[in-house]
């Protein structure tokens, strides 16, 4: 099934959920204006739906050939690639210094989920390269920023990002691969990184590595990272291309999914060595690499949100046509269908005459509705980050700037882990949803699924996202950030509480239990960081799952407000009151589960080795 983007919606949960719309109303983007935001959505809408959109099982079925070090994109992406860079879509939301936009990251991330939904394998590609342009814009030297910029940021050159190695995953600091200082300045590069990105295609002329390695004279672990640009093909002094560097793609690896993006294993220094160019200082590396990773992590979230709308777009389309049952039969077991006459038979499970859609059924609405309440949910959560990322950037004093970035840093890991979380089970559920017709590949439901796997492990797993929430985001500002964040969704049900509309249901006071939640176990966490780490550690996945609960549920709750009172907007805000509504009764109340999971489960977690043995 084909997708659509769904503008309206994108538009809605970037004004109304995220703060963006207040952030516009008070200046925070200059003269930007209402209309542009609408058009530009409107125009990435086409442009995923129409040009992408199409290419997703091309991708998956064609995958990229390797051939002699050389690998070939699926047939009509190069195409759609030059038509997407051409456009300006790749340099949104880059610097207009260096020939970009500089529209809004809030505004990019909707055009991020946009790309994604139609084909994650395409859009994970210029995910990589803007989260280069950001590395070298914060840290690059002005000579390197020349010479790479303006073509990273046209899409005219892509870029990948090379941390891992065989003996180095998520302990980023065990990488081995060397770089020497060179006479001339530059560093001669030599080693080996595995499961690199788009390290080897055909869309673009020129391949810019960001590469981690370690000077001979480093200290261990990441204190001894440094960062290198490391071009496929160097440059004269006119910028034009080259001889070709001493870094190849050695294969390709096959997949589960994402078949369309070209994971490489790349060797470095066949030749003696690859010509790398330091970007920021020797030793910081990492400090690099996480303004790399922070927008990459937010990006791998906005592909969490992509595969799920996808999926729940289609899963809803093959709800409302299959037939099977009937809606009014839905307390017949198999026991009492074999007891009914004969002619009764006929009329159940064959989706014969009065058969329902089976939309019609409690069950597949369930599912339905959980699809789409936790992707209104993870898209709430990843857009309210980019909006403190474009106030960290762009607020009017330091002050304001500093509370924005830990903001962004406190809700990054959230919007990493859950979003993914929620790829996965929607695509999961999206199968489901198709019965039998999930499990084979025609439908597509199971490319989605295939597809969506990878996003909880890459870009730090989310167990990784879920140990830096409890032990580096929860103590920012000695725990201020976080209170004050909890105090905002306090304020978000209290309005829901005060409105008093019958259609909320339970919303208020479920949400309420959530946060209550929420606060004793983030209080019980900060308390234990120090004295009992082992006992943080083994709660963190569950305390992020009841963070994004109480925090997504809030972030709905206030869109159903919104919608409330848009003038005009009476259906839209009957069906968001009621998303809302089951996302407090439904999603939000397993907080209390999870918050005795963190305070009491956690101690069961580290006294069960024997369990294993
Ligand atoms: C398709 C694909 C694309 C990729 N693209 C890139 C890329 O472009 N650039 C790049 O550099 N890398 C890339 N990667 C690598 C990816 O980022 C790593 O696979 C990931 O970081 C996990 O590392 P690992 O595979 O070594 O797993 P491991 O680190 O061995 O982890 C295995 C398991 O142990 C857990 N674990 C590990 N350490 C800890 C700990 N300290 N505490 C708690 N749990 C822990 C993990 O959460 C995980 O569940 C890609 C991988 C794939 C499969």
């Amino acid at each position: 099934m084909t997708y659509r983007a769904p503008v309206a919606d994108i538009a809605f949960a970037l004004k109304h959920g995220a703060g963006f719309g207040p952030a516009l109303a008070e200046g925070l983007y200059g003269d930007l204006g209402e209309d542009t935001v609408d058009a530009v959505l409107e125009e990435a809408g086409k442009f995923a739906t129409d040009i992408l959109g199409p290419l997703n099982t091309v991708g998956d079925r064609h995958g990229t050939p390797f051939k002699d070090g050389a690998v070939t994109t699926p047939p009509g992406w190069k195409e759609a690639y030059h038509a997407w860079s051409q456009a300006g879509w790749n340099g949104l939301a880059a610097p207009a210094q260096w020939g970009g936009q500089q529209l809004p990251h809030a505004l990019n991330a909707a055009c991020i989920e946009m790309w994604n939904s139609a084909a994650m394998a395409f859009g994970l590609g210029p995910v990589l390269t803007m989260a280069g342009v950001d590395a070298l814009v914060a840290h690059g030297s002005d000579a390197l920023k020349q010479a790479y910029l303006p073509k990273l940021i046209s899409g005219e050159w892509m870029g990948t990002m090379q941390l891992t190695e065989p003996q180095a995953g998520s302990d980023v600091g065990a990488l081995r691969t060397k770089a020497e200082r060179m006479p001339d300045g530059s560093y001669r590069i030599t080693g080996q990184k595995i499961f690199i990105t788009y390290g080897e295609h055909d869309l673009t002329d020129n391949i810019i590595h960001f590469v981690l390695a370690r000077l001979p004279d480093a200290p261990p672990g990441t204190r001894g990272i440094s960062l290198f640009v490391v071009p496929k093909f160097l440059l004269n002094a006119d910028g034009s291309l080259a001889a070709r560097n001493d870094v190849r793609a050695h294969s390709i690896e096959h997949k589960l999914g994402i078949h369309a993006s070209p994971t490489c294993t790349m060797v470095f220094g066949d030749q003696g060595g690859a010509t790398g160019f330091l970007v920021g200082e020797e030793n910081r590396g990492m400090a690099c690499m996480f303004t790399m990773m922070n927008q990459a992590r937010l990006s791998v979230g906005l592909q969490g949100v992509a595969i799920a709308e996808r999926a729940t777009q289609q899963a809803l389309a093959y709800a409302r046509e299959r037939k099977q049952g009937r809606a009014a039969d839905l307390g017949f077991t198999r026991d009492r269908q074999d007891n009914l006459p004969k002619s009764a038979k006929a009329d159940l499970g064959g989706g014969g005459d009065g058969a329902s859609p089976i939309i019609a059924h409690p069950d597949v609405k369930r599912m339905l509705l959980t699809m789409r309440a936790l992707t209104r949910a993870a898209r709430a959560l990843c857009y309210t980050t980019a909006v403190a990322l474009d106030r960290a950037e762009r607020g009017a004093d330091a002050a304001m700037r500093t509370a924005a970035d830990e903001r962004a840093s406190l809700l990054t890991p959230v919007a990493k882990a859950f979003s993914t979380d929620t790829g996965i089970e929607v695509a999961s559920l999206a199968v489901q949803v198709h019965g039998g017709m999930g499990f084979v590949e025609e439908t597509g439901a199971a490319q989605h699924y295939r597809d969506a796997r990878i996003l909880a492990i890459y870009e730090g797993t989310n167990g990784i996202q879920a140990i830096d929430l409890v032990t580096r985001k929860l103590p920012l500002s000695g725990g201020a950030t976080v209170n004050a964040y909890i105090g905002e969704i306090r304020r978000t049900v209290a309005a829901i509480t005060a409105a008093n509309d019958p259609a909320f249901g339970a919303t208020g006071a479920r949400l309420e239990e959530a946060v209550d939640s929420l606060e004793r176990t983030t209080h019980w966490l900060n308390g234990r960081q120090q004295n009992d780490p082992d006992t943080a550690l083994a709660g963190a996945t569950p305390y992020l799952r009841l963070f994004a609960l109480a925090a997504g549920g809030a972030l709905l709750a206030e869109e159903a407000l919104a919608a409330s009172r848009v003038a005009g907007n009476g259906a839209d805000a009957a069906a968001r009151i009621a998303l809302a509504r089951f996302f407090a009764e439904n999603l939000a109340v397993k907080a209390s589960g999870l918050e005795r999971t963190v305070v009491e489960g956690a101690d069961s977690v580290n006294s069960a080795d024997a369990a294993l043995a």
